[in-house]
């Protein structure tokens, strides 16, 4: 069970303009149709964002789940921004959890609760005069069937009345703004937390997709791991993640040495508490490996593209989604090593949802849905 109140998002998104403008009609005819509202899920490994059709994003948090034990009974104690709060800091009987840990679900039964949590804070739930909601959502490129089914299974669990599939890249390109129904190649590149996602797309098609398992995670694991053994400290995942928000940089800096971060965690040696400071310099050295790991998935993708999506590729460039690719530098470091243009996209972070969520609202779209 999710505890305590379920928030609900403000009525004035729920029937403002935008609502109205995008089918609101349908609605003041009949007050119940609630439930033929979709809701478009994009979950994450490292941020569940919802978006609800004729409001746009309604939720974004991050996929975590705090799960409480007493007396052998698990209950879920908090989820999302609360949950991540909690991390590395809980007592014995809470724990957290990241459902979707590398790329798939890891966690079937939390994540299950983890997307309930989503959509009765997008949707309020089925109720005697509504049914649930229509539900878009992404997986990805690379999830087998096992996977799929186990989401699909998920989402209808969590009262959904209808489920799609979309895969990650595809829904990306089309929350770019890229061209996909036309016969023109694009290519994507998302970075997320447990995955880069190489797409090309053509004609409502995955034409190329490659999946790998890097991302803001093993840049975060690069940073703790590269203080651990340099300066014999050790620090938690979100002071990692702090500090490549704060400094953290795909290319050296001109000085090699750039912006200063103080870092706190717990010396080995000594078992006490302790401070360092990390430059810049230092950061982008223990982020290379990740960040070449994400440059040949690129290349890999690059070579196995057919010539004609390829010289597309040439003309369009490569765009880039995802919160990876909010690291500095990280489009120079691409642009650079194929010699294509690389852009990044506006909101990289809400792209994935954007995208499911405009297959919802442009029937033209929906043949980008995968079938069932
Ligand atoms: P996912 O789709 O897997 O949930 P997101 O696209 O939400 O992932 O991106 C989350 C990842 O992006 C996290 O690893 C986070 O640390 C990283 N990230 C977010 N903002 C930045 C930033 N400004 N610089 C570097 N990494 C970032
Ligand atoms: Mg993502």
């Amino acid at each position: 069970m999710v505890n305590g109140t379920i928030a609900v998002p403000p009525l004035t998104s729920l029937f403002g303009l935008e609502f109205l403008r995008a089918g609101g009609v349908n609605f003041m005819r009949s007050p119940f149709s609630f439930g033929s509202r979709g809701v478009a899920i994009d979950l994450g490994t490292a941020n569940t964002v919802v978006y609800v059709s004729g409001a746009g994003i309604v939720a974004n948090e991050p996929s975590v789940v705090a799960i409480e034990t007493n007396n052998g009974i698990r209950k879920v104690r908090a989820v999302g921004d609360d949950a991540k709060l909690m991390m590395g800091k809980t007592p014995e009987n809470l724990k957290t959890i990241r459902p979707l840990r590398a790329g798939v679900i890891a966690d079937l039964e939390v994540a299950e609760e983890m997307i309930k949590h989503f959509i009765r804070k997008a949707h309020g739930g089925p109720s005697r005069f509504t049914r649930g909601p229509e539900v878009v959502i992404c997986i990805p490129s690379g999830a087998t069937s096992v996977e799929r089914r186990a989401i699909r299974d998920a989402v209808t669990n969590a009262g959904a009345d209808r489920v799609s599939l979309i895969e990650e890249p595809m829904a990306a390109a089309i929350g770019a703004g890229l061209p996909v129904a036309e016969p023109v190649g694009s290519m994507v590149v998302d970075i997320g937390g447990g995955t880069t996602e190489v797409g090309v797309i053509s004609l409502q098609g995955l034409a190329f997709c490659r999946s790998s398992r890097v991302g803001g995670d093993r840049m975060d694991d690069a940073i703790a791991s590269y203080v651990r053994r340099n300066f014999n400290l050790l620090i938690g995942e979100g002071t990692a993640e702090r500090v490549k928000f704060e400094i953290g940089s795909a290319v050296r800096p001109g000085d090699g040495t750039g912006l200063t971060s103080r870092v706190r965690g717990r010396d080995v040696g000594r078992g006490m508490p302790a401070e360092i400071i990390l430059t810049q310099g230092q950061v982008a050295e223990a982020l290379a490996e990740p960040v070449n790991q994400i440059v040949e998935v690129v290349r890999t993708a690059l070579e196995h593209t057919q010539p004609e999506i390829a010289a597309d590729v040439i003309d369009q460039g490569i765009t880039m989604t995802g919160g990876g690719s909010l690291l500095r530098g990280i489009d120079t470091v691409l642009q650079d090593s194929t010699g294509l243009t690389v852009r990044i996209a506006d909101d990289p972070m809400s792209c994935v949802a954007l995208g499911a969520g405009q297959t919802l609202e442009d029937k033209l779209l929906r043949g980008a849905l995968l079938a069932a």
